[in-house]
Order: structure tokens, then sequence, then C-alpha cells
């Protein structure tokens, strides 16, 4: 079970999903114009994947 959320892209400042996946406390940022990807831990805050073109220093 998960629900969808429209975000700004922090990468790019277009339009973005943030998927809320209860089941595994998870949240999943993207954006399909510039392949941002962000995976949160809900519960801890703690990165669990990222990944951004064209930022450099983006690290877990
Ligand atoms: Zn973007």
């Amino acid at each position: 079970m998960y629900k969808i959320e429209k975000i700004r892209c922090p990468n790019c400042g277009s339009e973005g999903e943030r998927y809320y996946i209860i089941s595994s406390q998870l949240t999943r940022t993207q954006c399909p114009n510039c392949d941002y990807l962000m995976v949160n831990c809900t519960r801890t805050g703690k990165v669990i994947e990222a990944y951004a073109p064209g930022i450099v220093g983006i690290r877990n």
C-alpha cells in the first residue's frame, strides 16, 4: 500500500512524485525529467538511496 504526492523536484524544479510506501516505511522521491531519485526510511529519516544527475557531493 502506498500513496503518491506531487512535489517539486529539488534538482531541476519540474514536477516530480513522492511515493509513501507504508508497508515498508519508505518514501521514494523521483523526477521523470532529470532522473532524480531519493529513497528515505520514514522511521529513521535515513537516506537509503540517492541519485541526482548534475549534483556533485550528494552522499549517504
Ligand atoms: Zn528533476
